[in-house]
């Protein structure tokens, strides 16, 4: 198996289907203007702290690297790159009025590693290690994304838990702090390292989804970042990529595009017509139960009207009778919803959460849709 690199693993746990038709079958992918951006700046900073000796980079030196450097790929218009562009160049000067004073040389800039998770090989490049007063290593990755990072999403970033993995492999050295560097705002929104335990976690993740890969395990996942660069091979979108299959007959003479239209409306129609049938029965009821009758009468037909009771049992009481005769296991049945709540109650120990999920087994299937406005979509 090739090596995995956590772009990967978080694409695979993202849509598998997108793993695979990009890693895999190797399908070109598109450019976006937020990808060169990012390609920029981190070029930016890897050219300011990878100097052989101090200082770094004036900074017009650093704004002419930027210039030359700047990728035009994939922006929407001239304008959102020029405002891109205009707006990168703010925030590298910024990150050089930051950085310049009391500059350090990292121990390791954009650094390509190999490691070996129980067989599987791991790989990446970190974009700056840095060595701590206390003898100990700080990993820091830039990110040019929009939000910044909450402490809950640091303690949860896969990346920094493998990035210190990797690390400590290498270096045998305590890795002291985890830092995703915040390029739009240039805050380092910073983490104490992982314990042994999310290392484990990491670790299994990672061959779980290695495992997934080679055995072939490939659904599409419905998703925010949907559809992604080919959704002409996406069970979900591919359908509207072939205009001859919406005009296609599913069965006699009904046209698809016409069947999909009709099961809406109808779908549409019974719930209007439910809300219509509800508000009537609601009236009915009352009418009848002021006016003490037990049947009302129209033109055609008689409605007869009785109030239906509905019994049930006292949980607790029936234990209390039914446990002493060791009779309770004859009424009970499972819950998946309770059997869910217990899979995801982080209070019940973890392998027996583990166990329970693992005997998860589809029982029945059966078809389902949900309508979606395409205007809407788009
Ligand atoms: S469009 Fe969405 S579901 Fe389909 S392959 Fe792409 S990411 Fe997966």
């Amino acid at each position: 198996m090739r090596p995995l690199s956590y772009s990967q693993i978080s694409l695979y746990q993202t849509c598998p289907l997108c793993y695979k038709l990009q890693y895999i079958d190797r399908l070109e992918t598109k450019y976006k203007g937020y990808f060169s951006f990012g390609t920029t700046m981190h070029a930016c900073a890897e050219y300011f702290f990878k100097v052989k000796v101090p200082p770094p980079p004036p900074l017009e030196e650093l704004l002419q690297f930027y210039d030359k450097n700047w990728l035009s790929a994939g922006y929407e218009s001239a304008e959102e790159e020029a405002n891109y562009k205009v707006y990168g160049r703010e925030m590298l000067a910024k990150f050089w009025e930051i950085h310049q004073p009391g500059f350090r040389m990292p121990i390791a800039v954009e650094w390509m590693f190999y490691i070996n998770v129980e067989g599987i090989k791991l790989r990446g490049f970190i974009d700056r290690v840095d060595k701590l007063d206390s003898g100990g290593l700080a990993i820091v990755d830039y990110k040019t994304d929009r939000e910044l990072f909450t402490n809950d999403y640091l303690a949860r970033n896969l990346q920094l838990t493998l990035y210190q993995m990797a690390v400590a492999q290498s270096w045998f050295l305590p890795v002291e702090r985890l830092t995703l560097y915040h390029f739009r705002t240039n805050t380092s929104c910073s983490c104490p390292p992982r314990d042994e335990a999310r290392i484990e976690a990491a670790r299994r993740l990672v061959l779980e989804v290695a495992e997934s890969i080679a055995a072939g395990r490939f659904p599409a996942i419905e998703g925010e970042r949907c559809p992604c660069d080919f959704p002409e091979h996406c069970p979900y979108y591919q359908h509207k990529f072939v205009p001859e299959a919406k005009e296609a007959g599913i069965s006699g003479e009904v046209a698809m595009a016409g069947a999909v239209e009709r099961y809406v409306s109808l779908q549409s129609q019974i719930k209007e017509l439910q809300l219509e049938l509800d508000e009537l029965k609601r009236m009915l009821a009352d009418f009848c139960r002021v006016e003490g009758l037990n049947r009302v009468y129209g033109a055609e037909h008689a409605l007869t009207y009785k109030l239906v009771e509905k019994t049930g049992f006292s949980e607790e009481e029936v234990r209390a009778l039914l446990e002493p005769a060791g009779l309770l296991g004859r009424v009970l049945s499972l819950d998946s919803a309770k059997l869910k709540e217990l899979i995801s109650d982080e209070a019940v120990a973890k392998d027996i959460r583990n166990k329970l999920e693992a005997l998860k087994q589809v029982v029945a299937s059966y078809p389902q849709f949900w309508p979606r406005r395409l205007v809407e979509e788009e």
